[in-house]
């Protein structure tokens, strides 16, 4: 039965291409602890922190960038300055000396919001394997 529901929330957990709650945060019409943003990238505070420090950072501009499973060659541009900006904010957030950069793509990897995002996890000591 475990299987049984895991595929159910994953049909559930699906990418259907609809605009996400990151939109309003985009648009700031729903508010966000901003640490870092420039024309491309915006990165704030998780609501449901894991860690000490646990920030997201999202495109600007989804661009079809529902997941990391669907980037196409044109993606490849934003998706380093996604990464540079995961280091801006580890710096800003004073985890330089030890942080995690991961990526959920696609409802297997309990990704739940189809717009692109790294999440910048530290601040306090993290564990391998990942669950
Ligand atoms: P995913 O599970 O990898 O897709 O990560 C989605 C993340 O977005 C989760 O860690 C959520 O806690 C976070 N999240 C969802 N809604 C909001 C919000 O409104 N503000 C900030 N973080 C959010």
């Amino acid at each position: 039965h475990d299987e049984e529901a895991a595929s159910k929330a994953a049909a559930i957990n699906a990418d259907t291409g609809a605009p996400t709650i990151f939109d309003k945060i985009i648009a700031k019409e729903i508010p966000s602890a901003i640490v870092y943003e420039d024309d491309k990238v915006l990165a704030f505070k998780d609501i449901n922190p894991q860690a000490p420090v646990h920030v997201l950072v999202i495109p600007k501009f989804r661009d079809g960038l529902t997941e990391l499973g669907k980037a196409e060659p044109r993606h490849e541009e934003i998706l380093g300055q996604l990464l540079y900006a995961a280091r801006i904010v580890a710096e800003k957030e004073g985890i330089l000396d030890g942080f995690r950069v991961v990526i959920n793509s696609g409802a297997s990897a309990c990704q739940s919001v189809y717009h692109l995002h790294l999440h910048v996890i530290g601040g306090r000591q993290m564990n391998w394997p990942p669950g």
